[in-house]
């Protein structure tokens, strides 16, 4: 297995530091053969080779099997033009080396964790399984024309019938394995992108009769979310409702920092939902469990191994249960540890399935 690893910036070297110990401990347990290769990406790789994404981060990538990513960003970058900044000229091209397609997102609600959620207290109705399929590759983020100058500035959401086709193959054929309900969310009472949107999902539709489907207007999606998570299977949607259901979804799974993604295309690349923390980078307080959670992905996704990513998901919740947590899932209720505890613990737990 060949893996390229990026830290990035702000507290994505210390939560891949965690991350690498859980990678190292399952290389030796299931006796496999790991091959990494860093790369630099993001502010740093500005800062030592005037651009976000060199040439040699790129080949790493395209000669790997899956690529793990920490995060990039961060306020001392954040006046570069657009197109140097560590997020477009970085992470929005890398998505586009490696044809990335779906970003899937896994928003699920450990038991123990119940009680810090938003939700707590509020008579949950069903449990907080969802994945979030959003469309990467396109829509807003990528659209033309687009500008910004002194009097104006506009993007452009833009989707072609195959890449909304695509995507939601994808979303149908893992709801077929899950509980069978797509969610499609969109705005097509009003933008016509999301008119088209909407028409060729219930197309594909047609060709999964097995999977109900349903289709929400996003705002209410919003609301829905918080009103009745356990309504929600998959929600398949385009790149920018998905970029901002899946934070709130974090919220209410307790914190950015358990939520893992996992980005489908040529090369699959895994990476947590949230970003590069500078309001707490370098403090060793960053929840590494999102970056931990990613291997479990990459077990699932890229090498096909659902048992060790089903133990990884597992060592995570035993974790959790045994009062090992960061400040962010501690909220008063226990002492927290700090990041580098965390990984340790994991692996502890790992070794005991
Ligand atoms: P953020 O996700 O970095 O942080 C939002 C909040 O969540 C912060 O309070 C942060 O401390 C907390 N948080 C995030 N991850 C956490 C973790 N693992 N453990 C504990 N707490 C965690 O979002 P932001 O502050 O809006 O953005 C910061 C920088 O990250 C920006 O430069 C932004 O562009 C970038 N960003 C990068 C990615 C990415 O690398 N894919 C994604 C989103 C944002």
């Amino acid at each position: 297995m060949r893996i390229a690893v990026l830290p990035g910036d702000g507290i994505g070297q210390e939560v891949m530091n965690e991350c690498l110990k859980v990678l190292n401990l399952i290389e030796k347990k299931y006796n496999l053969e790991i091959r990494i290769e860093y790369g630099e990406i993001g502010g740093v790789a500005i800062d030592k080779y005037g651009t976000p994404l060199p040439e040699e981060t790129i080949n790493i990538c395209l000669k790997a099997e899956a690529v793990l990513l920490g995060s990039i960003g961060g306020p001392q970058w954040d006046d570069l033009p657009p197109e140097k900044k560590p997020e477009i000229g970085g992470l929005l091209k890398l998505r586009n080396l490696l044809r990335l397609y779906a970003n899937l997102r896994p928003i699920i609600l450990f038991e123990k964790l119940k009680d810090i959620s938003p939700l707590a207290n509020k008579n949950l109705k069903g449990e907080i399984d969802i994945l979030i399929i959003r469309e990467l590759s396109s829509g807003i983020y990528y659209g033309y024309p687009r500008a910004l100058n002194q009097a104006e500035a506009y993007d452009t959401m833009h989707y072609q019938r195959s890449e909304i086709e695509r995507i939601a193959r994808l979303a149908f054929k893992i709801a077929t394995k899950r509980r069978k309900k797509v969610t499609s969310v969109d705005k097509a009472n009003v933008l016509y992108s999301s008119m088209l949107w909407r028409e060729v999902v219930e197309k594909v539709a047609h060709d999964y009769p097995e999977v109900t489907l349903n289709h929400l207007y996003v705002d209410n999606a919003a609301m829905q979310l918080i009103l009745n998570p356990g309504q929600f299977d998959v929600i398949l949607t385009s790149n920018l409702f998905g970029d901002i259901l899946s934070d709130e979804g974090a919220a209410l799974v307790g914190s950015l920092g358990l939520c893992p993604s996992a980005s489908i295309g040529k090369i699959n690349l895994y990476e947590p939902v949230g970003g590069s923390a500078p309001d707490i980078a370098g403090k060793g307080v960053a929840n590494p469990m999102a970056q931990i959670l990613c291997l479990a992905l990459m077990f699932e996704y890229s090498f096909k191994m659902q048992s060790i990513s089903k133990a990884i998901w597992r060592a995570v919740e035993m974790t959790i249960n045994n009062g090992f947590r960061t400040p962010d899932i501690s909220k008063g209720k226990i002492n927290p540890v700090e990041t580098s505890l965390i990984g340790d613990q994991v692996c502890e737990y790992l070794k005991s399935l």
